[in-house]
């Protein structure tokens, strides 16, 4: 590299800069900050549009990594390109998974802050890829040793067996996460991966007896059918056919092209035996699988009050493989304990009743499992070096993103609470790190004006008079509880509130554009409307107590453990979902709050899962639920680009020869002198401490350009 002078463009170094800006043209930028009309949805969605075009699927805001789903395999994850992010400046390279990945390892190295990178968007974008991309990145490129590498393997399988376990294939997305993840990385002080921990949040467990059209069951029911060993099956009662199976047939989608259900199986019995199952622990795993099989396929008969269950092959099977009585199975589903004046009575169930009391049981027995895979794996991933507890952690969330649909339930709620306090800690971390980078710098803070959605999570979780509280209340109230009398609860409570609306107006007529069992948020992002038919269920998720019972008595090892005979004594009710799910959200905020985020926003390209289509109406609802204009606007209040002086005089040292070949003196002064000589107005920059801030992208393009020149 040699000094080259800075010329007033002649036609011959105009053509070549035009060049330059063709290249841009075509490829776009890649950092949103330096759009020149920022503020323009349309120029947004056009930078993503040629970026995709170009297979160029990530792009920056700032540190925020945007990303398209390609729908096809890149060559961008091979181990050279690890290679090439790893240790390298942010910014040097191009956008990247890598790079958020490295970055945050970085920072947690040299800063000894805990990291985390928070990866949302919609069913489909690609938000469990990218968190396992993360996972092999620092598989592959952190140090290890002997135990190092046994927690890699084991942090590596926790994968498939949670997904086999936890993803279903359903309309949006064939591998679909049915349970937010957010799963901690422990490094040992060498920064060497040590130990792990996951935290499951709701899993879709409604999903255990009811599909959709066109929509499976947890992909585990497949794999153990199809790929099962012949032994295996007969031993479980099972035949080789989903089809046979009333938990599976709802969909009527038994096969998937994308997904192999035998091969998967190996990898899964493989996955366990490195999670440090043993033979034992597959087989009661596997008879609680088939169990619930079997559950599904319980049949009702009999005349109204005299229900009974029409064939007892399934509670044969049953009673062996969930280790239990086969009478008081029989019984326990069929009628119901009641207490009255302190005797206990056998109420015989309806029908319905039974079915539902069935189906409870199965929720339950599957949603219990669940919880108990992830302990056993957070067991397998424990960091066992006693004499020093401490390491770092890089948190990794792949939570649920913003869900509009249709028909909207109780668990949209949910997730779009969920989402609306991720937003919070987006806004208070995002914003207080600006201002503590410009305080750093000694930069004046020029406030930023944003929308604060602190109300909304008010209006969801107040105490008392939140949507949940109202929720719980109805729950418990004894005597003519219903959705109903909720939805009237919530319009006589928080019916003046401004992001509330049902179909009521103020003045006593009804609004026509909204159903009577309907009430409206208007979130962050946008509307959604909710309707309130089976919220009081969802969230009592009730199972009678003599179904408890029984799974208290089970000789099964894994149930003794999902079934806690204390829960029997309890007198006191457990929480309901909402609020347990409300406690374990508070609790993701506090981990989250002490650590130091990134964040990869995950965009779905179309919706028939193709590659190379750009569905603009699509994107364009998702760049606005994922509120990346505001993220843009935010990180562009300022300054559009910054950096370290010694990168930025590195970088254009040779546009000036006072600079070139090297800056003797104060990196500062070096950058004023560079600066000067390139013509910047004081309005267009200014100097922190250890930074440069640049106001406009322009500034920055000329410099790039002189450079290309
Ligand atoms: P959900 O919320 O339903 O769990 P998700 O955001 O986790 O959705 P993924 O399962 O990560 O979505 O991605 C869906 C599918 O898209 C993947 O199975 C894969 O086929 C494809 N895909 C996602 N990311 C990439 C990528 N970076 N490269 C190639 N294909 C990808
Ligand atoms: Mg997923």
């Amino acid at each position: 590299m040699k000094y080259r002078p800075l010329v007033v463009a002649s036609d011959g170094v105009r053509a070549m800069m035009e060049s330059a800006l063709t290249a841009r043209d075509r490829v776009g930028v890649q950092d949103f900050v330096l759009l020149e009309n920022y503020t323009s949805e349309a120029s947004f969605i056009e930078n993503l549009r040629k970026r995709f075009k170009e297979n160029l699927i990530y792009t920056y805001i700032g540190s925020v990594l945007v990303s398209v789903n390609p729908y096809k395999d890149l060559e961008i994850y091979t181990k050279n390109h690890m290679e090439r992010y790893r240790g390298v400046n942010f910014y040097e390279v191009s956008p990247h998974i890598y790079a958020v990945a490295d970055n945050a390892y970085r920072s947690m190295r040299t800063e000894r802050k805990d990291q985390c990178i928070l990866i949302s968007g919609e069913s489909g974008a690609g938000k469990t890829e990218a968190s396992k991309k993360i996972l092999q990145y620092y598989a592959v490129t952190c140090p290890a040793s002997e135990h190092v590498q046994t927690i890699k393997d084991r942090l590596l399988q926790s994968n498939p067996v949670l997904e086999a376990f936890g993803n279903a294939k359903t309309l949006r997305n064939d591998n679909s996460s049915r349970f937010g993840k957010y799963m901690d990385i422990q490094f040992d002080f060498k920064g060497a991966p040590v130990g792990g921990h996951i935290i499951n949040y709701l899993l879709e467990k409604s999903r255990v007896v009811h599909q959709n059209h066109g929509e499976r069951n947890f992909h585990i029911f497949y794999q153990l059918i199809e790929g099962g060993e012949e032994d295996r099956l007969r031993h479980l009662g099972l035949e080789r056919n989903p089809q046979q199976y009333q938990y599976l047939v709802k969909g009527n989608c038994p096969k998937v092209s994308s997904i192999n259900d035998r091969s998967d199986w190996k990898v899964v019995r493989k996955a366990l035996n490195v999670i440090g199952f043993n033979e034992d622990e597959v087989e009661e795993l596997l008879n609680i699988i088939a169990s619930v099989l079997h559950l599904g396929n319980v049949q009702y008969g009999g005349e109204e009050g005299t229900v009974c269950i029409t064939s007892d092959t399934q509670i044969k099977y049953l009673a062996r493989l969930l280790g239990v009585n086969g009478t008081v199975l029989t019984e326990a589903l069929t009628h119901k304990k009641i207490i009255a004046k302190g005797e206990e009575l056998m109420s015989p169930l309806n029908l319905e009743q039974a079915s539902s009391a069935r189906d409870a049981l199965a929720k339950a027995v599957y949603g219990r499992t669940f919880t108990w895979l992830v302990n056993k794996i957070n067991t397998s991933l424990s960091y066992k070096d006693d004499s020093s507890k401490h390491f770092s952690v890089i948190g990794l969330l792949d939570i649920y993103g913003f869900e509009v649909f249709q028909n909207n339930s109780f668990e949209q709620f949910c997730i779009n609470y969920c989402n609306e306090k991720l937003q919070q800690l987006f806004i208070e971390l995002t914003l207080k790190s600006e201002q503590e980078e410009y305080e750093a710098e000694g930069i004046t803070w020029e406030p930023v004006q944003y929308f604060n959605n602190k109300i909304i999570c008010d209006l969801v979780e107040e105490k008392f008079k939140g949507i949940i509280s109202i929720l719980d209340e109805e729950c418990l109230r004894p005597g003519d509880a219903s959705d109903n009398t909720f939805l009237e609860k919530l319009e006589d409570t928080v019916g003046g509130h401004p992001h509330f609306v049902t179909h009521k107006l103020a003045d006593g007529k009804t609004r026509k554009i909204m159903g009577r069992d309907e009430f409206r948020l208007l979130h962050y992002a946008g509307e959604v409307n909710y309707n309130v038919n089976g919220f009081l269920d969802k969230n009592n998720d009730l199972l009678f107590r003599n179904l408890k019972e029984v799974m208290c008595m089970s000789e099964n090892k894994i149930l003794t453990q999902c079934f806690d005979r204390e829960e029997l004594s309890d007198k006191k009710r457990p929480d309901t979902a909402a609020t347990q799910f409300k406690a374990s959200l508070a609790k993701l905020m506090e981990i989250l709050m002490s650590k130091e985020p990134s964040y990869v926003r995950c965009i779905k390209p179309n919706d028939s899962k193709q590659a190379a289509r750009f569905d603009e109406v699509l994107i364009r609802h998702q760049v606005k639920y994922l509120g990346l204009m505001e993220n843009l606007r935010v990180r562009r209040a300022g300054f559009a680009y910054r950096r370290r002086y010694e990168i930025f005089l590195q970088r254009y040292k040779s546009l000036c020869p006072e600079t070139w070949p090297n800056w003797q003196g104060k990196l500062s002064d070096g950058v004023s002198t560079l600066v000067k000589h390139l013509g910047y107005k004081p309005e267009e920059y200014k100097l922190g401490r250890s930074k440069i801030f640049i106001r406009f992208p322009k500034t920055l393009f000329a410099t790039e350009d002189a450079l290309e020149t």
